[in-house]
């Protein structure tokens, strides 16, 4: 049994956290290859080591003095290594840091610096060895990962270690050796990466939430972490505003089937969110909701596109759905009817062009009329229950016309995976309030 497990900053942002992450993977011996963030806030108000990495280099490049933010970083570092007595020189490291960027003052390596010193001071207080993600994790000249070239590096340096491995996250080498940073938050692509690579049992995720909730805890309070997920519900999730992981870092190891679980670091024998393709729902392991989760989105418009008998015109609904690929929009959802189609799209995104759009709309398509309907918000229950279960949208819609919450447009996601109502936006954090308490409800099971 082989697992990979990545921490992210806020599991790392003391001493304290150190230790409690040491406790974790000691707690299990198949825990054997580590990835690191940066440590991040210990409080409210307190900053993250990459964000002052960041504000570091700004202060290098506009010339001014930068050895206040600098030393503010090592302090945090020295702290862990004295409190915890770990064998490592964060003096000298830093002296390193400040020599390079004397000369070559490069944004990447510096900010890099946040995970790379991290991973450093782990190795030494697990007695693991450090391996870089300079030289194994590899970037394509066009920025995205080179998987068959970063899988064969981790598996050679994992090789060649004692089998037990520090990685510090959010970088890699581009083709031409220079650092590369990840977007933020990228750590759980290197953790991604390593359990792929090592084709591990499992990839564990720790951080200081109990796992992936079931709706947005500044909508509902306290919503219920959700304890088993597919990876397309997670899809349709995320892509529906839910914030959960790095969207990039599920593709290597859904690729690989390897299974993902959310931890939470502050309740470690908490089971937190377990990742799959699929589950066999035995009825021991049914869970008790019908609906994984409830995600939303605000800032959409609505086109109906009215013409008699459109339903029978054939090359209408092509020809719109042509202006919009001209101008590079995407359409979030498309509704037809006998006489209207409609069209859901993000408002920002149209905005720029909706007046040649309508325009064009009318004299090329020859419609009786447009219509725009702004300030739409779409709001998914999202459950791989749904299928053939009958009373799931009638509870749905029955619940909105309860609360007074006026539906303007329905649409069923593929595979029944999800149901998507477009609500006025002054109804978006009640819709998916009255939604999570509805199909929560003890006193009403479905
Ligand atoms: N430390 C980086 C950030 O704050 C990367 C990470 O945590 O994954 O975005």
């Amino acid at each position: 049994m082989l697992k990979t497990v990545k921490f992210g900053g806020s599991s790392l942002a003391d001493a304290q956290h150190f230790s409690a992450v040491r406790d974790i993977v000691r707690a299990d011996g198949a825990r054997r290859i580590v990835v690191v963030s940066a440590p991040g806030k210990r409080a409210k108000g307190d900053n993250k080591v990459t964000d002052l990495l960041y504000l570091c280099h700004a202060h290098i490049k506009y010339g001014v003095d930068h050895e206040s933010v600098l030393s503010m970083i090592e302090s945090r570092y020295r702290e862990i290594a004295e409190t915890l007595s770990i064998p490592f020189d964060v003096a000298a490291a830093f002296d390193e840091i400040r020599s390079r960027i004397k000369t070559s003052p490069d944004e990447d390596y510096l900010v890099s610096r946040g995970e790379a010193l991290c991973a450093a001071l782990m190795a030494a207080y697990l007695g693991y060895d450090f391996v870089d993600s300079y030289g194994t994790v590899k970037f394509r000249l066009d920025g995205r990962i080179d998987l068959p070239a970063t899988y064969t590096a981790i598996a050679e340096a994992f090789e060649a270690s004692s089998g037990r491995i520090v990685m510090p996250g959010f970088y890699g080498t581009m083709p031409g050796g220079k650092l590369r940073l990840m977007t933020r938050g990228g750590s759980d692509i290197t953790g991604a990466l390593a359990a792929a690579a090592l084709n591990c049992d499992l990839y564990e995720n720790w951080t200081d939430v109990p796992g992936i909730l079931m709706a947005d805890p500044s909508i509902v309070p306290d919503p219920q972490p959700i304890p088993r997920i597919t990876y397309s519900e997670l899809r349709e999730l995320t892509y529906m505003g839910a914030k959960v992981l790095h969207e990039e870092s599920v593709f290597p190891v859904r690729e690989m089937n390897i299974p993902l679980n959310i931890r939470n670091t502050n309740d470690p024998s908490a089971p937190g969110t377990m990742i799959r393709e699929e589950f066999a729902e035995d009825a021991s392991q049914q869970e008790s909701y019908f609906i994984t989760g409830v995600a939303g989105r605000r800032g959409y418009c609505i086109i109906d596109i009215h013409k008699n008998h459109v339903s029978a015109k054939l090359g209408i609904v092509r020809s719109v759905l042509a202006l919009f690929e001209k101008h590079e929009l995407h359409i979030e959802q498309i509704v037809s009817g006998i006489d209207c189609f409609s069209l859901v799209v993000s408002t920002e995104a149209v905005k720029p062009y909706l007046f040649s759009i309508t325009e064009e709309i009318e004299s090329y398509c020859g419609p009786d009329s447009v219509k725009v309907t702004e300030g739409i918000s779409l709001i998914a229950c999202v459950g791989r229950r749904m299928v053939f279960r009958p009373g799931i949208s009638g509870r749905l819609f029955a619940t909105l016309g309860e609360n007074n919450i006026n539906i303007r447009m329905i649409s069923q996601g593929p595979e029944e995976l999800n149901i998507i109502v477009g609500v006025d936006d002054r109804d978006y954090e009640k819709t998916i309030r009255v939604l999570y308490n509805s199909f929560t409800r003890k006193d009403r099971p479905l």
